[in-house]
């Protein structure tokens, strides 16, 4: 097929400085959770993204100096020449198909808490550092001296940087974590020399860095600079107005505008909260002020939309972090025409808790992201078929619909077998949710994949016992039956059921998703931790209830800290009118009332409540792969090969943990038997030789 001739406008080339993008696609730096621990899984990450056919590929934030750095979180680092090898790497796979390779020189300042390094942090003004921690840090001013030194080492940095093979530096001053912006912003800068005060002295130090840089290797490398559209901490903060006047002031300083938002909260703001292209009223008009170009992000997976930010004059570049997480292939597949093959990203953000929890990152859409070395796993090829012809795969949830596809796309032979009367599983019960809807496509990328496959059939309202499957006769089985919530409260606080008075109506989330719903006013009690707790207050406050929620977590929907939508969503339910209690679990469910707890005294109140919405923990729904497994001596006479149980039948987690497990099955299916082998590769740091 042959691309749509209306999104020929992204495939124009644009110079940035001395060099020239093939097109318009831009993915601009993003963190995976892997930076210096993983670098081999880190470059042949970004070297997928070349062969997806990306016009511009970044790294993650890159410390360019020991004396500034955000451990415990992995980054990248670029602090001496023996760390030149990983980061050239890099950019050899980026560069691969043509795309420029570009590096983000950070230096995090008040952001730094240098916990590793142990050194005194610098930044423009002496103050707490500012991370997600709140550790018990200061920083020292930067003195006359220190700027002089820091000069220098950006201009080491863009060296080393150029002798490793990189086209672009991106001076990193978005998001409160690079110090360009700290200079900026009266929130950070507090100076009274001549770094400080006007805008123009507070520009003062990045003009310098510029200028340095680009003396130093500006023939040869574009120069960008990231800012946040708003820093959104109101008047003292880096405002869009005063973004607009840095801007004009200095039309020409480099070489591309990269305009980011806020903090990382509000520039990766999740589909609960955000729209694709949210920052389009904050970015407008900025291209104006500038002969430059100019790259925005906002979760951009529509061709049409992201079309429009350039026909409309508001952006040159179509910068995508998630989009490209989600589907490393997204330009290739707009050139081929094949849009309705795109992996559009859902916005749920589990990308983000990679680096959040300093593991390793993965994507609810893409399970193959950070697996492309660890696993060999590629995003759009799967691996060859093994010995076997067919599977038979029971349950159309995330891991099913999943396993499904992947297997097609081997060539096996796909009987996809679903209880209900639609395939999506959990997903299309949670799609309905507030705020939740992006989520679907989890379900509707994989659905319409199916469709195209010859080789894949799908049996709607079958509930398959295993006399059932023990008749087919399918040499592989997948059993990928899902979970259920639990009623009687076992989670982390009671590991054993609570005590409830029969009396007291309990609901769980499936009877909600179900329709079935409280009335009056209800207690919804979190012992989960993610987000259901806080989505089903939600809708229970727009279903008429007065709405109490209790967790034990100093924070309602804990886990989302990690996908940086916690304050949102306490927000919310704030506005909502929902009486949030922290701290308190409940020790028992009477007749009418609740006895809840404080998680520190242990002292107890009676609470009234009209019912009690459980957000405990979920239970497996094994049942059928048990079945299987009592009556094993008569696989062979059935022809079964194979029983494999997966997702959340296996063990309950979030949908990119069953997509993932779909996904193994599929790749590993057939697969030679490696024993006590570790299924993934890693890199060791080579000791050092005394
Ligand atoms: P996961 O997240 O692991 O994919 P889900 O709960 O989303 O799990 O999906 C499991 C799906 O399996 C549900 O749609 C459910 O209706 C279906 N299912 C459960 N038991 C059976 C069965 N015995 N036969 C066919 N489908 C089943
Ligand atoms: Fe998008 Fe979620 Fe994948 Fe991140 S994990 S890229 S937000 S689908």
């Amino acid at each position: 097929m042959k691309r749509d001739s209306r999104y020929d406008v992204l495939f124009e080339p644009m110079a940035i400085g001395p060099v020239t993008a093939k097109n318009r696609f831009y993915q601009v730096p993003h963190c995976n959770g892997g930076g210096y621990r993983d670098p081999s899984a880190v470059a042949e990450m970004r070297g997928i993204k070349a062969q997806g056919g990306w016009g511009v590929i970044f790294t993650e934030q890159c410390e360019m100096h020991h004396t500034s750095e955000i451990a415990p979180f992995i980054e990248l680092r670029l602090w001496e020449d023996k760390d030149i090898p990983m980061i050239a790497k890099m950019a050899d796979r980026m560069k691969e198909h043509g795309a420029l390779a570009g590096i983000q020189l950070a230096y995090s300042g008040i952001n730094g808490p240098n916990l590793y390094t142990k050194e005194v942090p610098l930044a423009p003004s002496a103050m707490p550092i500012r991370t997600f921690t709140n550790d018990p840090v200061q920083a020292r001013a930067l003195d006359k001296q220190d700027i002089k030194n820091l000069r220098r080492w950006f201009v080491n940095a863009a060296i080393r940087s150029r002798t490793a093979g990189f086209d672009l530096i991106c001076l990193y001053g978005a998001h409160g974590f690079g110090i360009f912006q700290h200079f900026l912003s009266t929130a950070t800068n507090h100076r009274t020399d001549e770094y400080g005060g006007s805008l123009e002295n507070r520009a003062r130090f990045v003009r310098e860095v510029v200028e340095d840089v680009r003396e130093a290797v500006g023939d040869t490398m574009g120069l960008t600079l990231r800012l946040s559209l708003d820093e959104m901490i109101g008047d003292l903060g880096f405002a869009n107005s005063e973004v607009r006047d840095f801007v004009e002031m200095h039309k020409d300083l480099p070489d591309l505008w990269d305009l980011a938002h806020g903090a990382w909260e509000d520039c990766s703001g999740p589909s609960r909260f955000k729209e694709e292209a949210a920052q389009f009223d904050l970015v407008t008009g900025i291209k104006s002020l500038t002969s430059k170009p100019v790259v925005g992000v906002g979760r951009f997976t529509s061709p049409d939309v992201m079309v429009k930010q350039i026909t409309s004059g508001t952006l040159d570049f179509i910068g995508c972090a998630r989009p490209s997480i989600a589907d490393p292939f997204l330009p290739k597949k707009v050139q081929e025409g094949r849009i309705d093959d795109i992996r559009e990203c859902i916005g749920c953000n589990i990308c983000i808790t990679g680096d959040m929890t300093m593991s390793i990152s993965r994507c609810t859409q893409n399970p193959t992201f950070m697996e492309e070395w660890r696993k060999g796993w590629h995003p759009e090829q799967m691996n060859r078929k093994g010995e076997t012809a067919n599977v038979l795969i029971v349950g159309a949830g995330p891991a099913g619909l999943e396993a499904a596809r992947a297997c097609a796309e081997r060539g096996y032979d796909v009987a996809l077998a679903e209880a209900g009367e639609m395939l999506g599983g959990r997903v299309a019960r949670e799609r309905k949710l507030p705020g939740l809807s992006a989520w679907g496509r989890v379900a509707d990328y994989r659905t319409y994949q199916l469709s195209q496959k010859a080789n894949v059939e799908t049996y709607l309202a079958s509930k398959l016992d295993a006399a059932q499957i023990l008749e087919f006769g399918f040499e592989n089985i997948c059993i990928a039956t899902g979970s259920h919530w639990r009623a009687d409260g076992v989670s982390r606080q009671h590991v054993v059921p609570m005590p409830m008075h029969p009396a007291m109506p309990v609901f769980t989330p499936d009877d909600l998703m179900a329709g079935r719903l409280p009335s009056g006013k209800v207690t919804v009690y979190d012992d989960d931790h993610y987000y259901m707790g806080g989505v089903l207050a939600e809708l229970l406050v727009q279903k008429g209830c007065d709405v109490t929620l209790v967790t034990p977590s100093a924070y309602v929907s804990d886990w989302t800290n990690n996908t940086l939508e916690q304050a949102e969503i306490h927000k919310r339910l704030v506005l909502m009118g929902v009486d949030i209690q922290l701290n308190r679990g409940v020790v028992a469910v009477g007749d009418g009332s609740l006895t809840t707890n404080c998680t520190y005294t242990g002292l107890t109140r009676e609470q009234p409540t009209d019912a009690v919405v459980m957000i405990a923990s979920r239970r497996s729904d094994d049942g059928l792969y048990k079945d299987l497994k009592a009556r094993e001596a008569e696989w062979q006479d059935a022809g079964i090969k194979s029983v494999r149980l997966i997702g959340d039948a296996n063990a309950p987690g979030p949908i990119a943990w069953a997509t993932y497990a779909g996904h193994r099955f599929a790749r590993e299916l057939d697969g030679e038997d490696i024993g006590d082998a570790l299924p993934f590769r890693r890199e060791i740091a080579e000791l050092a030789a005394d």
